[in-house]
């Protein structure tokens, strides 16, 4: 449930209904929007059934949440969310594209990229360091090496990075080099790994697991947030379904559903999504037009040598044209790019 205090609630009144709250072993989450506090209640709220909490002074109403993510939901913070990667900012006025390969394969394939793509308008580098594959024989990443090589692209170039971390020892490991820390579809649900992020208080880019709904997808965002750690940007690339012509199929109702159930922002994935280039631009522009905050779009000198998923990656000409294709939709959609 959520405790709504009045507009003019004081500090005091708030703070009794937080040690009112802790006093019965639940945690209270605070949520201060730009008119008035709302307190989410997070644990086993019967305990609070006798407590009479709508008479305490600054309370306006309690309002119970029927789903089971709470600091997650717009109930909770009917404000968009804006997290702060580098000096960029996702889910506010801002388009934001984050390209770059998808494995780090060598140092001058990752500055030669980041140079490109920051020319091409794009504010975060994406390259993994550490590559869950399908296949235990294709190449698992550089490690820490490679989370080396994005940190001398981002000194090189000013642009924020962003990793994805497969274990507990890469989440480690990455928090000394990246700017954002990115949870994989096939981890969507590794509770461990998600609170382990949540721990690091850095941003965390939140893919969507290969077959979760949406509701399973926003309980994984809430096991980072309960953790301390808002800054949770949501990621849709793509679920399994009878389709075949396309490696996934990109769910693109799922941006008004999310904008609809929760605060967080939400960027597009059309290169997992379709595993296909040539459909890349066309999903981006509609992800664009359906409200998206961002897309995630990976980019290759040599698409042809890539080490992994080269079939989906464009060349800098092709991320270039993209870019400028996206720009005046995303104007036309409220959006700076
Ligand atoms: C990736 O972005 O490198 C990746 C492996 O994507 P996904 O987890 O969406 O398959
Ligand atoms: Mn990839």
């Amino acid at each position: 449930m959520i405790i709504v205090m009045k507009p003019q609630a004081k500090p005091d009144s708030i703070q009794k209904i937080v040690a009112l709250i802790e006093a019965k072993g639940l945690e209270a989450h605070l949520s201060d929007g730009k008119d008035v506090t709302i307190i989410g209640v997070v644990g086993d709220k019967s305990q609070l059934l006798d407590q009479n909490i709508e008479i305490y002074d600054g309370v306006d109403k309690i309002v119970p949440v029927t789903e089971s993510y709470k600091l997650s939901n717009k109930k909770y913070h009917p404000n968009p969310t804006i997290v702060k990667v580098g000096s960029t900012f996702i889910g506010g006025d801002e388009l934001v594209i984050m390209s770059g390969p998808c494995a780090v394969e060598n140092r001058d394939q990752v500055l030669e990229t980041a140079i490109a793509i920051k020319k091409a308008g794009v504010q975060i580098l994406r390259g993994g360091a550490y590559k869950p594959r399908t296949s235990p024989y294709s190449f698992q990443g550089l490690e820490e090496e490679g989370l080396v090589l994005m940190k001398e692209a981002q000194e090189v170039t000013g642009l924020a990075t962003v990793c994805e971390v497969t274990s507990l020892d890469a989440v480690e490991a990455a928090v000394k080099y990246v700017d954002m820390l990115q949870i994989g579809a096939r981890n969507m649900q590794n509770f461990y790994l998600l609170k382990e992020v949540g721990k690091t208080g850095l941003p965390v880019l939140l893919k969507r697991g290969l077959s979760a709904t949406i509701d399973e997808w926003l309980n994984a965002a809430e096991y980072i947030i309960a953790e301390g750690n808002p800054n949770v940007v949501l990621c849709e690339r793509g679920i399994r379904t009878f389709e075949t012509a396309t490696r996934n199929t990109l769910d693109l109702s799922a941006i008004p559903i999310i904008k609809s159930k929760s605060h967080l922002p939400i960027i597009v994935d059309p290169s997992h999504a379709t595993g296909v280039r040539k459909y890349v631009k066309a999903l981006s522009m509609g992800a664009v037009a359906t409200g998206a905050d961002g897309l995630m779009i990976e980019s290759h000198p040599n698409p042809a040598t890539a080490l992994s998923d080269g079939p989906q990656s464009l060349n800098f000409e092709q991320l270039n044209e993209l870019c400028n294709e996206i720009r005046p939709l995303a104007h036309l959609m409220g959006k700076k790019f």
